[in-house]
């Protein structure tokens, strides 16, 4: 079964791919499939020797190219579960982390997402691009080869809906990109600021979801990877670094998070003038034994409770960055 079904009731679409029961999950150093190939051992998914970052489709997709008109089952609207959904290996060195990489391989990393982006937004059947990267076992992920995901959907997704629909609201009340308010607000308070660059501010947010909750955002208002500078992305690639190294010092081992990239939809529609460029990392822990677990009022009412102040949290945060310069 692969299909989106859209609920009734919160009018939302959610994924049904029951195929990836049976992705591999797990499996031994000496079966990784995001490896290199090497001779005289079968081959991976990435048929060279060497390399420095590989993209292809995901052999358990979520979401297939194709058609995506909504047909409905009665009462009920349902959709083919079309899109894209891509790897992105980070390394073709299995035990490697994205912090220990070094900036010159997350620039060419900021190189390739853009790419994909531009690359993605050509589809008929892809409206929104999200880049994200689910790291450690205890967010679910399924290989340990460093890599993240591209998922080309084939609508605006709720999480980039509702911070569109509130940015639009406040571009009419105010005349201003909410973000860009954000970040300079963020900035000259500097109580939530773990890291900041010549053009990107790594922050916790005011109202962070999980305790150690960070933002990285351009201050320009730049609404896509595909539209920074050069310059620009040398600074992502090195700040991104910093705040990797934070995240893997703060408790003495590589904290699992999940990032997510949210930028301007690929549907046609007036997104310029809000879509602000951001990443969102919500690691899962609350402190280096314990996790925050979504329960009753997360799931069942939406609303967050965070055990951690995100002024205190970025205070640890801070001090878990390395000096500039560190490699
Ligand atoms: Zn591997
Ligand atoms: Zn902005
Ligand atoms: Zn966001």
């Amino acid at each position: 079964m692969s299909e989106r079904r859209r609920d009734p009731v919160s009018h939302e679409w959610r994924i049904f791919a029951t195929g990836r029961q049976d992705r591999t999950y797990l499996p031994p150093t000496d079966e990784c499939p995001l490896c290199p190939s090497v001779p005289g051992a079968a081959p991976t998914e990435i048929p060279w020797s060497a390399f420095s970052v590989a993209v292809f489709e995901n052999r358990f997709p979520a979401l297939t190219e194709g058609v995506t008109t909504p047909h409905r089952d009665g009462f009920f609207a349902l959709a083919p579960a079309a899109g894209a959904a891509e790897v992105v290996v980070y390394s073709d060195q299995h035990d490697a982390t994205l912090a220990a990489l070094g900036r010159d391989r997350l620039r060419l990393l900021v190189d390739v997402w853009a790419e994909r982006y531009a690359a993605l937004a050509e589809r008929p059947d892809v409206q929104y691009v999200f880049i994200f990267e689910n790291r450690g076992e205890a967010v679910g992920v399924t290989l340990h080869h460093p890599h993240g995901q591209i998922y080309g959907y084939p609508e605006i997704p709720p999480a980039a809906r509702r911070e569109l629909e509130v940015a639009r609201r406040h571009l009419g009340e105010h005349g201003t990109c909410v973000s860009c308010d954000v970040a300079a607000r963020e900035r000259s308070r500097g109580e939530r600021v773990v890291v900041q660059s010549d053009c990107f501010l790594a922050y916790v947010p005011f109202a962070a979801r999980f305790p150690y909750e960070l933002h990285l955002a351009p201050y320009r208002h730049v609404t896509s990877l595909l539209h920074l500078t050069d310059a620009e992305r040398d600074d992502l690639a090195s700040i991104l670094q910093r705040v990797l190294q934070a995240y893997d010092a703060l408790f003495g081992f590589p904290l699992p998070y999940v990032m997510a990239v949210h930028q301007e939809p690929v549907a046609d529609g007036d997104w310029r003038s809000i879509s602000h460029l951001h990443f969102e990392f919500t690691p899962i822990h609350r402190s280096e034994r314990r996790r925050k677990f979504l329960a009753g009022s997360e799931i069942g009412a939406g609303e967050f409770l965070n055990d951690v102040a995100p002024e205190d949290a970025a205070r640890r945060l801070r001090t878990a960055v390395p000096a500039m310069g560190a490699r």
